[in-house]
């Protein structure tokens, strides 16, 4: 196995546990306050209405069937021998603190389950689900992903996230002072966004001191607000090329502490655009080989 010049959440899987730990995409039946009118309507611009769900979750089952049949399958194309349940679906936090402690136990009794990941908005953590998720991370590996995309006002606004990145700040913050492990979310190529806007949201991540991040670049789905801008010909997509240059570039301003969860969204069945990113792998592959020819890394462009 190659040696990543970033340092990867898979190796720290890897390094906590001592054997392969896989991720489990649960679908919990929860909604947006970005969809249902709480918030907003008609959702993020790049969300449709499956509401950022993975492909291939059995939603018509019952959680905990969810996580048996996912288990499975990961078991036999992984060999992977623990599991952490993935709220993934929607807003994760979306519910009064009792019904989340339900959803969330449930999944921890199995003794397979090692950890949860919770992915929600930033608006969406109220004090008592706060205060539920800091008594969980006493009892097991948890991680809070939360939605950042841009930290540029503007550009939440042109892509209808309905909160803005004061609002992240606070989330992190709060977050942090109860010891929480936070995962941001950061898409790059949003619309009207330079280069340098797109890099001063990664610093941002440093200056946050966040735990780690998932990377994505902005893609089209099936039933999106963006598809159609995409249809109309008024939005611009990143190409292969640029992305592996921009992803390279955002690493070496990236502090090695933090972890990278993800470098690229999936290529899923919704997608509409761009077709590059059907083939994740290949573009692994180039980022590694990019990392490589300019012999940098994770870091390497920070200031110390
Ligand atoms: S991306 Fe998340 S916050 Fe935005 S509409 Fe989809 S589910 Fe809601």
């Amino acid at each position: 196995m190659t040696v990543k010049r970033y340092s990867t959440f898979t190796e720290e899987l890897r390094r906590r546990f001592g054997c392969r730990v896989q991720r489990v995409s649960l679908d919990a039946g929860f909604s947006c306050p970005n969809r249902d009118g709480r918030i907003g309507v008609g959702g993020c611009s790049f969300c449709n209405e499956r509401g950022a769900a993975a492909v291939g979750v059995p939603v018509e089952l019952p959680l905990t069937d969810q996580l048996q049949q996912s288990k499975e399958y990961l078991r036999h194309k992984f060999k992977a021998e623990k599991f952490i349940g993935y709220f993934q679906a929607y807003t994760n936090t979306y519910a009064t603190a009792g019904h989340l402690r339900g959803l969330y136990e449930a999944v921890l009794q199995d003794p397979e389950v090692v950890g949860l990941i919770i992915g929600t908005r930033p608006d969406c953590l109220p004090e008592p689900v706060l205060a539920l998720l800091a008594e969980l991370h006493q009892k097991t590996y948890l991680w809070l992903e939360l939605g950042m995309q841009t930290m540029h006002d503007r550009t939440l606004a042109a892509i209808n996230r309905g909160h803005t990145h004061r609002s992240f700040v606070d989330a992190v913050r709060r977050c942090q002072a109860q010891g929480l492990r936070v995962c941001a979310h950061l898409i790059l190529g949003l619309p009207g966004e330079t280069r340098e806007e797109m890099l001063s949201s990664v610093q941002e991540l440093n200056r946050l001191g966040v735990d780690g991040v998932k990377l994505h670049h902005l893609h089209v789905l099936k039933g999106s607000q963006l598809e159609e801008e995409y249809r109309r010909g008024t939005l611009r997509l990143l190409g292969r090329a640029e992305y592996v240059q921009l992803v390279c570039d955002a690493l070496e301003l990236l502090d090695p502490r933090i972890m990278l969860h993800r470098l690229m969204g999936d290529g899923r069945s919704e997608l509409v655009a761009p077709d590059w990113s059907r083939r994740k792998l290949e573009v692994l592959n180039l980022i590694d080989a990019e990392l490589a020819k300019r012999n940098s890394r994770q870091g390497s462009r920070l200031s110390h």
